[in-house]
């Protein structure tokens, strides 16, 4: 049983990291955790540190019901999954796993993006639009290049934004909100500087992941899935992104164990603000790729919403302009990069007490109900696939 008065210790957040790090690999070992370290050799942190990407297996080596949780996919964002991870650690542990499971951690899938605060990798990809063939041709996206030249301002004011609004109304007008926000987000292979690159390759922390996974999954026949994320507008409230097959017995596994309502898509596209991205390369279809020759795989990836509301659609842009005026515009020793990273950590790890609370709080609770379910499953391994399939 967790107790009730550490259930929401705003404690487990780090402040960088190589604090998040150090404290998840101790508390690993304090759990018994056979752990592994991958270190990035493309990248530095900002006081020229190493980075790695780190795992830590608990349970039996040969478990053939796993849950694997990663954090830091988008790099700052993996203060909350860091947080999450630790709070698991120290607070339910190895004894809360079904008879027989086993718990795969991988901390900071995206060690760059944590360290200095940003989203992106070391070569500005986003890594949930990574995991695609890229021997084959990339998925188009022709808008966006008629996006890109009017999103890459060389300083970020108010001008600015009045040449984008003035700029911008044709295609508004010819395209509507939704297709140019999609076209801005679901991923693009044609400008590397540019929002949601995909990559042309596969990058360090996919080649990493995906290597280690066909190991660490080789036994595994059952497999759940958390990939923590932040970012939409609230307060720590989940949002659940279930990408299998609407109807299919992952994702009819996924309603049981997280409630019907959690994977209903109007009631996600309510708590993300819009319909959402149409994306492609995702690590949620790269490792179910991994895994589906011989394993079930259900899970998500859970974001807890944690930016400030927003008053128009270009404040919307803000954080995703501040990153790429850093990495492309101004540079990290600009005057004005302090400020700039600070405000991007106040939209994906904010500060404030009631989120981070709120964050471990629902963390646990996702942990408990994911465990619950896997528990079913490996004892009654057909129910729920005969009554969807
Ligand atoms: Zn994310």
């Amino acid at each position: 049983m967790i107790n009730k008065l550490s259930m929401n210790d705003p404690g487990f957040f780090s402040n960088s990291y190589e604090e998040a790090r150090q404290r998840f690999l101790a508390a690993a070992a304090g759990a018994g955790a056979r752990i592994a370290s991958y270190e990035n050799p493309h990248a530095r942190g900002p006081a020229g540190q190493p980075l790695f990407l780190d795992t830590a297996w608990i349970g039996p080596a040969d478990a053939e019901t796993v849950l694997l949780n990663t954090s830091g996919t988008h790099g700052a964002e993996g203060y909350a999954g860091s947080a999450a991870q630790l709070a698991w650690l120290e607070r339910m542990g190895a004894a809360s796993l079904p008879p027989g499971a086993a718990l795969l951690m991988v901390h900071a899938v995206n060690p760059y993006g944590f360290a200095w605060g940003l989203r992106g990798t070391e070569n500005n990809v986003d890594l949930n639009r990574n995991w695609l063939d890229h021997s084959k041709p990339h998925p188009a996206n022709p808008l966006y290049a008629e996006v890109h030249p009017l999103m890459c301002p060389k300083r970020i004011d108010a001008s600015f934004a009045n040449e984008l609004v003035a700029k911008s109304a044709k295609l508004l007008a010819r395209h509507g909100q939704w297709a140019l926000e999609d076209a801005i987000t679901r991923g693009q292979y044609s400008h590397p500087d540019g929002f949601h690159f995909g990559g042309t390759a596969p990058e360090w922390s996919t080649a990493t992941l995906r290597a280690l996974l066909s190991r660490e999954m080789a036994a595994a026949k059952r497999v759940g899935f958390i990939d923590w994320h932040t970012g939409p507008v609230g307060d720590g409230e989940l949002i659940f992104l279930c990408f299998s097959r609407p109807g299919s017995a992952d994702y009819v596994r996924a309603q049981d164990w997280w409630g019907d309502d959690a994977l209903d898509p109007a009631h996600v596209n309510a708590l993300w603000g819009s319909k959402r991205p149409s994306r492609r390369g995702i690590m949620f279809w790269g490792i179910e790729e991994i895994v589906k020759p011989q394993a079930g795989f259900t899970g998500a990836v859970i974001e807890f919403r944690s930016a400030r509301a927003k008053e128009n659609p270009i404040d919307s842009l803000r954080i995703s302009l501040l990153e790429r005026w850093l990495r492309f515009e101004g540079g990290f020793d600009a005057p004005e990069a302090p400020h700039y990273f600070e405000e991007i950590l106040e939209d994906y790890a904010p500060r404030r007490q009631s989120w981070r609370e709120n964050v471990i709080t629902h963390a646990l609770a996702t942990y408990e109900q994911t465990l619950d379910g896997l528990a079913r499953w490996s004892r009654d391994p057909d129910s729920r696939a005969l009554a969807a399939d």
